[in-house]
């Protein structure tokens, strides 16, 4: 278990997205979507599989894809609400796969809420 928390706030993982990964319901489609890359970076599948909208999510997530990324870092550029229970987060994350030169993943996310909880729904990759 790492000690500060990869989503990028620096905060202790167990106050920050260790909360969420344990069951605590994100308040926020920011707060999940940085608990989503957590996810990532810890290669937690099954929370993966959890927040994500189940009309997107795709039938299966490789372990071995999410093992082979190596994830350099988080930037939210921005976040809002889009309606009562939608909102979209801007973000880019950098990764590389094996020796690989370095990704800048450059996505708007859109995020629903569901009965309290927020579920991601899908992003456009902004090409560059
Ligand atoms: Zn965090």
């Amino acid at each position: 278990m790492p000690g500060i928390c990869p989503c990028g706030l620096g905060r202790p993982y167990a106050d920050c997205c260790g909360l969420l990964h344990a069951g605590a319901i994100a308040e926020t489609a920011e707060a999940l979507m940085r608990s989503r890359y957590s996810a990532y970076v810890l290669g937690d599948i099954d929370y993966l599989r959890a927040t994500w909208h189940a009309d997107t999510r795709p039938a299966q997530i490789e372990p071995g894809d999410v093992a082979a990324t190596r994830w350099l870092g988080l930037e939210v550029r921005r976040h809002a609400m889009t309606g009562a229970d939608s909102a979209i987060v801007e973000f880019v994350a950098r990764y590389k796969v094996g020796g690989a030169a370095a990704v800048r993943l450059h996505e708007l996310s859109q995020f629903v809420r569901e009965d309290g909880r927020w579920f991601y729904v899908d992003g456009d990759v902004h090409a560059r």
